[in-house]
């Protein structure tokens, strides 16, 4: 059984005193759920939001992070330095770093490898564009920002990663996949798994939806078999809106 995680990506929003408003809010809403929530707000954000969700069940994750230790990377931030602020959990291959930061399927594998090897969790995203969608490969997509996002990632480390997948044209647009769109590539990365580890590894990797989530529809896409969470953009900004997510959500 696998329990639902639903993630809030900030995205490049929020100065230290809306973050400081909006935890505050989502804390107050938030009656002890089984449901694992985690906010990632931007890097000038996260010390404040550490302090601030102590004690809570809100958890921390960041929206990216660099591959390597240290060094002349003007702009970057490390795997470390990200565990020093208190983060469980970081972002990589987001459709965003992909499209606007040209991000490879090579090197967001080589982000997987350092963000576990600095025991941070990676939320590795996938999903086609409408192009991709229209011209029918969408698992072919798919099937390859997964595997080579986790090339050479071991069973054991799998296990513990989250797969998000959400699909381009759904982000941000209002638009969202059907709860039966969704679900059909969930199962399909599901089957990848099971192909490259094994059933029972391929049972405990968490999968969330992303793609223009809202309280309206959630409890829809929650209910597929292999939707295991959401990875949520712009609903997360509003307490109102992450709450209503998360209370919609049948765990
Ligand atoms: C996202 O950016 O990961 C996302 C899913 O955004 P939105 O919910 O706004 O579509």
């Amino acid at each position: 059984m696998r329990n639902k995680v639903i993630a809030g990506n900030w995205k490049m929003n929020n100065s230290i005193e809306e973050s400081v408003k909006l935890i505050s809010e989502l804390k107050q809403g938030l009656n002890e759920t089984d449901i694992k929530v985690i906010i990632c707000p931007p890097f000038t954000s996260l010390e404040t939001a550490n302090a601030l969700i102590k004690g809570s069940q809100i958890e921390l994750g960041a929206q990216n992070m660099h591959n390597e230790t240290s060094g002349a990377f003007t702009g970057e931030i490390s795997a470390s330095m990200l565990k020093s602020v208190g983060c469980k959990y970081v972002i990589l291959g987001h459709s965003e770093r992909r499209a606007i930061f040209g991000e490879s399927n090579e090197f967001i594998n080589k982000k997987v490898h350092k963000a576990l090897s600095e025991n941070l969790i990676p939320i590795l995203c996938v999903g086609e564009s409408l192009e991709e969608r229209e011209k029918n490969i969408t698992k072919d997509v798919v099937k390859k920002q997964l595997l080579v996002g986790l090339d050479s990632v071991s069973s054991d480390q799998a296990e513990g990663i989250i797969i998000a997948y959400e699909p381009v044209w759904a982000i941000g647009t209002g638009k969202t996949a059907s709860p039966e769109q969704a679900q059909e590539v969930h199962e399909f990365i599901r089957t990848l798994l099971e192909e490259k580890y094994s059933k029972e590894t391929a049972e405990k990797v968490i999968i969330q939806y992303g793609g223009s989530v809202k309280p309206e529809n959630a409890f829809e896409l929650l209910s597929q078999k292999d939707i295991d969470g959401a990875l949520v953009g712009g609903a997360c900004l509003k307490a109102d809106s992450f709450l209503g997510i998360i209370k919609a959500v049948k765990n």
